[in-house]
């Protein structure tokens, strides 16, 4: 029986094992299973990888802290992974241990449109989040500027990911919101009831016919796209990101495209 796990510390809460049971079951892959979450500390973080890649597991999901770590681990990094210096997908091989990161295909897979050649784009944050957001959104083409509370962490995310990809845009201290048609929201405001429109450098006002992605989740919408929407603006929240994040390393585990709207029901119930 090919098992599955998602490994972070803490993760008790996470939605991915019931979006990938559904969509395992929803295939008919009834041998497969997606075990409840393993938590466990950084310091055990890679025994606890090796230990499950020598047993009856396929694969795992990665996530906060030990993106990096798992990562670091790999024998078989692919290249979008060594770039954003994460990587949130395990495989369990033969060869070794495949590391992928899907936060960046599944980010591009919630825009209306993947091509976006001479767009603008803004991403909020320097964290893991940001630098999957701004490595898709640089290779689909988007010129893309980054603001960061704290800069200096801007500028390194520029510095770290220019080595691999052509970066249109740069950091920026004070973006002038009108100029740009997609703004992702990569920081952690919102997640405890921040008000976006005073921690972050956007108002209202000028959301209109913009692309706006809040990759904080919660069980209602955020603040931010409450606002965006407001003003018609194509949102696209947290869990449809985790959705197609979670498609993405499906399809790498199993060889098979999963039901998006049964992924989207069980993360959302
Ligand atoms: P991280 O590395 O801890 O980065 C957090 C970012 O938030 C930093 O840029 C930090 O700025 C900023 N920040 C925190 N509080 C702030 C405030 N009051 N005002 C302005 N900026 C503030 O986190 P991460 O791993 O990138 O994740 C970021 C968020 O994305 C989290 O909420 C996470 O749950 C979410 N996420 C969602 C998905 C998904 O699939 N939906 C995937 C990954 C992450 P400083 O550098 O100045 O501290």
């Amino acid at each position: 029986m090919p098992l599955l796990a998602v490994i972070g510390f803490p993760a008790a809460h996470s939605r991915s094992p019931a979006m990938q049971n559904a969509a395992l079951e929803e295939r008919g892959l009834t041998e497969w299973r997606y075990v409840p979450p393993i938590e466990v500390d950084p310091a055990h973080f890679e025994a606890k990888v090796r230990e499950l890649a020598v047993g009856d597991y396929a694969g795992a999901n990665v996530t906060v802290p030990h993106k990096e770590a798992a990562l670091r681990l790999a024998d078989l990094p692919k290249r979008e992974a060594l770039a954003i210096g994460a990587a949130n997908t395990l495989v369990f091989t033969a060869e070794g241990i495949e590391a992928h990161n899907t936060d960046a295909s599944g980010l591009l897979a919630t825009l209306p449109t993947p091509r976006l050649g001479g767009r603008r784009a803004l991403v909020l944050g320097a964290g893991g989040a940001a630098r999957a957001a701004v490595w898709a959104l640089s290779q689909a083409g988007a010129v893309v500027d980054i603001w960061n509370r704290t800069s200096s962490r801007a500028d390194a995310v520029y510095d770290e990911l220019g080595g691999y990809v052509e970066l249109g845009g740069a950091p920026v201290e004070t973006p002038r919101q009108e100029i740009y048609g997609i703004i992702v929201n990569t920081t952690s405001v919102g997640l405890h009831g921040e008000d976006p429109f005073t921690e972050l450098p956007l108002h209202r006002g000028a959301f209109a016919e913009r692309v706006v992605v809040d990759m904080v989740y919660g069980d209602r919408p955020s603040a931010l796209l409450e606002a965006a929407a407001d003003e018609g603006a194509f949102t696209v929240d947290g869990i449809e990101v985790l959705v197609q994040q979670g498609a993405r390393s499906f399809e790498i585990w199993t060889g098979q495209k999963p039901d998006l709207d049964v992924m989207r029901a069980a993360a959302r119930a």
